[in-house]
């Protein structure tokens, strides 16, 4: 029996979003959020932070950067440290999104460093992880994922569950509109969870939050949902529009354990 977990929906505006519509987006979703219902962050690019740190002033929702630096400060053009992002009101940090580990080739060491400066900012990191399609295709999906994962545990070591989340985002199912199946999702949320058990002992891993992202939106977040490891969602093209955010952290209001959730043989 999975223990109870409050979910977690996180919202990816990745590179979108000009300060007018920003904020509109994130008083929709202050306005919706509920003490029953599923902790929600909105992770804005960086020159968004300071105007929706005002809207979310004195609501329940969270603030979080989209990447950090490993150092606190220097010379690093470009940058952001995770101590700037405390500063501009964020609670949470994304650390090691596939787009990063893209476009930006930062490898599992760097997003390893990067989960360190979080915890040394005193930021949350969501920590992603996942496979591309020719990975899977080549049957190397658990073996990537538990590398990802593996190069994590120095940066989880002496860490309590509620200060991290993981995320679960098969490179092929971002922005594609092809979302893992809830069976895939499973697998691979309980093979990482294994992971954590043995490394970091049950009491820790069995309370974190593992989230699932890859083209979730309504119509796909409650069969996902109802996963047993599955403890909730990061958001990236459905989250831009308040409907659809809105409907999938509804559809995520069960999670946690008082719904049903599927058992696979
Ligand atoms: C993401 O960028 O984290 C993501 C899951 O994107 P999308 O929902 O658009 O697939």
């Amino acid at each position: 029996m999975s223990p109870r977990r409050r979910p977690l929906v996180a919202a990816n505006w990745k590179m979108h979003l000009m300060r007018g519509e920003a904020e509109l987006l994130a008083r929709a979703v202050a306005s919706a959020v509920t003490a029953d219902g599923p902790e929600v962050v909105l992770f804005p690019s960086f020159p968004l932070l300071p105007a929706i740190a005002s809207v979310l002033t004195g609501s329940p929702v969270e603030l979080g950067g989209q990447d950090l630096h490993a150092e606190a400060a220097g010379a690093h053009t470009g940058d952001v440290s995770g101590e700037q992002l405390v500063d501009a009101g964020c609670a949470w940090v994304l650390v090691g999104h596939s787009e990063r580990r893209r476009d930006h080739a930062e490898t599992d060491s760097v997003v390893a460093d990067k989960a360190v400066a979080a915890f040394r900012a005193g930021l949350r990191p969501i920590l992603c992880f996942g496979e591309t399609a020719a990975e899977r295709a080549q049957g190397g999906t658990e073996a990537v994922l538990l590398r990802q994962v593996e190069a994590l545990l120095v940066a989880l070591a002496d860490r309590r569950a509620e200060e991290f989340a993981l995320a679960y985002e098969p490179v092929w199912a971002i922005g594609t509109g092809d979302t893992a199946r809830p069976d895939q999702v499973q697998e691979a949320h309980a093979l990482v969870r294994r992971r954590l058990q043995q490394a970091l002992g049950e009491a820790v891993a069995a309370p974190v939050r593992v989230l699932y992202g890859g083209s979730v939106k309504p119509e796909n977040a409650a069969e996902l949902a109802a996963e047993p490891d599955v403890d909730g969602f990061l958001v990236g093209g459905a989250s831009l529009d308040a409907e659809k955010f809105l409907a999938i952290m509804a559809r995520s209001a069960s999670l946690g354990g008082s719904a049903p959730r599927r058992r696979h043989p």
